[in-house]
């Protein structure tokens, strides 16, 4: 019998319950909540405090709170704008209740002496305090005391208020009583749904301040059996690919000593050793699903040929795929001046190539002729025929998910996976994130690299800053100009990018050659641009940030980024790794619009301290969580739903260790972890 048919199964879609129709289903739909486990686990973002009743004469403005008092007046004033005002008096104090919109019925039901209970925040009005639109109830008699319980408050949608999705939840959550959730005997809170009830409720029985104390360690609870899930629901994707097998590629012939012989530069004796943890990998017929991270300008693009030599060797091919086609030209050129030397054909092939380049290329990639086909999101489209696919390299992997590297089957079989970035991930959020993969680090530069000396500038220095860039430039180096702004002028549809470089061209002191690029330039305008800087036939190039990632142009060392404070840490250490890769100093300048915020200070003044990305990636999880450092606000795919790595990042290690040992000892709630968080992943942990 299929689990997925019990009844209040966490996996039931929301119109299981009753009163959910379609409707109802398509609005929450609409919040990511499609089954009850979703209902269940959708945690209130905040809490009202209902549980008391604030004396009148306690108010303060600005403050929610639940009042208790009985009608002394109430009455129409015609002012700037008609209202419904009512005094409540509780023999302490008394307040204002104003109505802009309110029936005659409502008018006619507010009797003096009613008891009215209000919920709402307290201002100050033209005489004394008000509620404006609270929402109120009245009662003939004193009401009772409130309930000694929190008010959720939930993320809601057009159509759906907060109060209704409460209702789901609380039916979702009686319905999913006898669900298989985890108990784990020894934690604070053992039982999950136990968490999970309470947070939808928080009871409070002693102090606010005691309420919340219970609530973080619910809260924690639920994160750690969240971590736990995701972390298993990696390790039995890995244990199912170590399960597969695929083609093993052995050592042949070393066509890699001729690359390094031809290279120009010793490897790092990082490269050197991920490169042979690679190697290794690959003469196995396990499937690598290997991560490899290295800072901005390590040095991993050479790692990756090695890899594709290796695969040439025994006549497989290898795809290697890029975020961008700036980036995917560039490692097909970087290929091909290290493989074709070697007799290995090297093709490229983006998303707006001609038709006829196109056809060319994907008969080139069927016959086996390009045994390294370089590309964008283009290699992954069905029509794309491998002859015999044995390697798949994917650079900057944050702009990739999961699923599409489980789609990249050829011939029945998943090729070896290599998956750089220069996204660095603290070690210990590797552990938790990257479960399913065998980590390799470049934790070295080559050598003779100089930091980047990185200088903050308000935007009224800007002539000066434009001055120094002139100078540079004047004397033979190149330099970027990075643009953060996006927004476009509807009048003339320049975007800033091209007012920018319009500006500097007017501004700049003497004969200085500009060129620019931008998303929306067609593909062969933006490969020309590039070519003309890297032949140092441009001197300034001013562009959006489409330069992110991977661009090497090493005499390129100047590079100012406008509008700084827009940008989070990860993308400016991004960013500035354009410059800085050859041997000569490098320089940014960061030029900011003052004041700035508290945040974007600590920021810029990060950037200014170091060049190190792990440190830097540390910072940016302590000052903003790492949703963009892991991209999955880009790609759509949110890991989470309650942990947040920021915050959490703590619980990680104990997550992990939890999981390990339920690994060995308890079969059955790792089980219901994996039933309880693993939704989509887990569908992929079906290889
Ligand atoms: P990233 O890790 O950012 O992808 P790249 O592979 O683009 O870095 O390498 C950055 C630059 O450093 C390239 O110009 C590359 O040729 C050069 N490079 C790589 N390894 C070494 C080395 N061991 N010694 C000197 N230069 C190197
Ligand atoms: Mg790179």
């Amino acid at each position: 019998m299929s689990s997925a048919g019990d009844e209040g199964h966490l996996n039931r879609p929301v119109t299981d319950l009753p009163g959910v129709g379609p409707g109802t289903a398509e609005k929450l739909g609409r919040l990511g909540l499609e089954t009850l486990g979703d209902l269940i686990l959708h945690l209130p973002y905040r809490y009202q405090d209902r549980t008391r009743s604030v004396p009148l004469d306690e108010l303060e403005p600005g403050k929610e709170c639940l009042v208790t008092g009985q009608v002394t007046a109430s009455n129409v004033a015609y002012g700037r704008r008609r209202s419904l005002i009512t005094r409540v008096s509780d023999g302490r104090g008394s307040l204002t209740v104003r109505l802009f919109h309110f029936s005659r019925n409502q008018q006619q039901s507010m009797r003096q002496s009613l008891w009215m209970r209000c919920f709402g925040e307290v201002r100050r009005g033209p005489n004394g305090l008000e509620m404006v639109h609270p929402e109120y109830r009245l009662h003939q008699d004193e009401p009772p005391p409130p309930k000694a319980e929190l008010t959720p408050v939930y993320r809601a949608t057009q159509g759906l208020t907060t109060t209704r999705i409460g209702q789901w939840v609380s039916a979702a959550v009686a319905r999913c009583e006898a669900a298989p959730v985890s108990r784990l005997p020894d934690a604070e809170v053992p039982d999950l749904m136990d968490a999970i009830r309470w947070l939808h409720g928080p009871g409070v029985d002693g102090t606010r301040a005691e309420a919340e104390v219970r609530i973080a360690a619910a809260r924690q609870r639920v994160v750690i059996d969240e971590l736990t899930g995701h972390y298993l629901v990696m390790k039995r994707r890995q244990a199912l690919l170590k399960k597969q097998s695929t083609v093993a590629l052995p050592s042949g012939p070393q066509l890699g000593r001729q690359l390094l012989e031809n290279l120009g530069f010793r490897l790092t004796r990082a490269q050197a050793r991920v490169t042979a943890e690679v190697l290794e990998d690959l003469s196995d017929e396990r499937p690598m699903m290997r991560l490899l991270q290295g800072d901005v300008g390590a040095g991993k693009t050479v790692v990756a040929a090695f890899a594709a030599i290796r695969a040439a060797e025994h006549g497989y091919q290898t795809a290697l795929m890029a975020p961008t086609e700036i980036l995917a030209e560039q490692h097909f050129e970087t290929l091909s001046g290290w493989l074709s030397p070697l007799g290995i054909g090297v093709g490229l092939l983006t998303g707006r190539q001609s038709a006829a380049e196109r056809r060319t290329r994907l008969e080139a990639i069927a016959q086996g002729r390009d045994l390294v086909a370089v590309g964008t999101h283009a290699l992954f489209q069905a029509s794309v025929e491998f002859h015999d696919l044995a390697l798949a390299i994917i650079d900057e992997q944050h702009r990739f998910g999961v699923h599409q590297r489980m789609q990249l089957r050829d011939k029945g079989r998943l090729p070896h996976q290599l998956i750089m970035t220069a996204t660095p991930i603290p070690r210990t959020l590797t552990m938790a994130l990257y479960a399913d993969m065998d980590v390799s680090t470049i934790d070295e530069l080559p050598p003779g690299r100089l930091a980047v000396r990185t200088h903050g500038a308000a935007m009224s220095r800007r002539a000066e800053v434009v001055d120094r860039v002139a100078r540079w430039c004047a004397a033979g180096r190149q330099a970027y100009w990075v643009c953060t702004l996006i927004e476009e002028d509807p009048e003339s549809r320049q975007n800033a990018a091209e007012t920018i470089y319009a500006e500097l061209q007017a501004e700049a002191p003497g004969a200085l050659r500009f060129g620019l690029v931008h998303g929306r330039l067609p593909q062969a305008e933006k490969n020309a641009v590039m070519a003309a800087f890297k032949a140092a036939e441009i001197d300034i190039l001013v562009a959006t940030t489409v330069i992110e990632v991977g661009v090497d142009v090493p005499n390129a060392t100047m590079m100012v980024i406008d509008n700084a404070e827009r940008l989070g840490l990860a993308q400016l250490h991004q960013l500035r790794g354009r410059v800085g890769r050859g041997d000569a100093q490098a320089t940014c300048f960061l030029l900011y619009e003052a004041p700035l915020s508290a945040v974007a200070r600590e920021r810029l003044s990060i950037m200014r301290d170091t060049n190190d990305g792990f440190k830097i990636a540390e910072k940016d999880l302590e000052l903003r969580g790492p949703g963009d450092i892991l991209g999955t606000r880009q790609t759509g795919e949110q890991t989470f739903k309650l942990a947040d790595l920021g915050a959490d990042r703590h619980l990680v290690p104990q997550a992990v260790a939890l999981g390990n040992r339920l690994l060995a000892e308890d079969e059955a709630t790792a089980r219901a972890i994996i039933e309880t968080w693993g939704g989509r992943e887990a569908e992929y942990a079906g290889v």
